[in-house]
């Protein structure tokens, strides 16, 4: 089993999305390759920051993005896109590129409770009107919104029926 820690800037960016990592931005790799049967086991560990701007009032922000991935390459390819040993080395440029895109927020906020832009004039909402756009939340998404209010109480009871 092998152990490296390595340091890189990233060379382009990672993602399209409202946030990404822009090249230039530092990467820190945790990487551990074991050799199994069919191959070679990499687990990576990531650690970078994330730069973007807030889906909601547009404002820029950063986020810390750690992960961790496993990637088997195997000794014997059988399909031409999949990645295996060459040389006696992996290339793990690929696997992590996905697994960093994958880990970045899809509809990243400067912070949970962000209210937004306010629709008529496109300034910030204050605070105090966070609760109006609550109205907006997707049903879809509903679910999580009472799984925040509940956590962050830490009662546990049934939230306030108004
Ligand atoms: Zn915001």
């Amino acid at each position: 089993m092998r152990e490296r820690e390595r340091e890189i800037v990233v060379p382009d960016q990672l993602g399209e999305g409202l946030i990404h990592v822009p090249a230039g931005e530092q990467l820190f790799l945790d990487v551990r390759l074991e050799s199994v049967h069919e191959g070679i086991l990499a687990t990576v560990s990531v650690e970078t920051t994330a730069h973007g701007e807030c889906g909601r009032c547009l404002e820029a922000i950063q986020r810390p993005v750690e992960l961790e991935f496993h990637e088997l390459f195997p000794y014997d390819r059988q399909e031409a896109d999949e990645y295996g040993v060459q040389d006696d080395s992996v290339d793990l440029e690929s696997p992590l590129r996905d697994a960093v895109v994958l880990a970045l927020p899809f509809q990243p906020v400067c912070r949970p409770d962000c209210p937004g832009l306010d629709p008529v004039t496109g300034e910030k909402r204050q605070d105090g009107a966070a609760e109006e756009s609550l109205g907006e939340v997707d049903p879809r998404w509903a679910a999580l919104t009472a799984f925040t209010a509940s956590t962050d109480s830490g009662t546990g009871d049934a939230p306030n029926a108004g």
